[in-house]
Order: structure tokens, then C-alpha cells, then sequence
């Protein structure tokens, strides 16, 4: 599990769940990527607030649901 933290919310990434579709680097690009492996990274460790709202909407449109934003932990 990798994860990134933001403004009160921390990105979860279940890399065992990740088939590398990539759906989420076309959703959120300046969040998520897909490395040379086919498995999604984070770009950083620090979100801000507008790019936790693409966090989201990259793990929505996960087929696999391996992505997964909490908020206020
Ligand atoms: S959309 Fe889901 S399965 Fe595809 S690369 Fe992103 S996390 Fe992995």
C-alpha cells in the first residue's frame, strides 16, 4: 500500500489491485502515473486541495478500485 498525503486527506494505493490501465493518469495526470512496470505511482507525497479533487476522480473511474481517497484521518 502507498500513500499521499494532503490537505486532510491521504491518497491509498493497493498496488496489488493496479492492472495499469491508466484510466486514473488520464483522469488526474498531475496526481497519478503509470510507470515503465504498469503500475501506478503517485507524483508526490504532498497534495494540494485541487489535486486531491482529481485524486478522486482518478480513483472513481478505477475498473479495479485500487485507488481510494480518505478524508479527516
Ligand atoms: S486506473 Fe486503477 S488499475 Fe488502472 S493504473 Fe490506475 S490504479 Fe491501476
Amino acid at each position: 500500500m502507498t500513500t499521499s498525503s494532503g490537505v486532510g486527506a491521504l491518497v491509498e494505493i493497493d498496488q496489488s489491485a493496479c492492472e495499469g490501465h491508466a484510466l486514473c493518469e488520464q483522469a488526474a495526470p498531475d496526481v497519478y502515473y503509470v510507470d515503465d512496470e504498469g503500475m501506478v505511482q503517485l507524483r508526490q507525497q504532498s497534495l494540494t486541495a485541487a489535486q486531491i479533487t482529481a485524486a478522486e476522480a482518478g480513483a472513481r473511474v478505477c475498473p479495479v478500485a485500487a485507488l481510494r481517497v480518505r478524508h479527516g484521518d
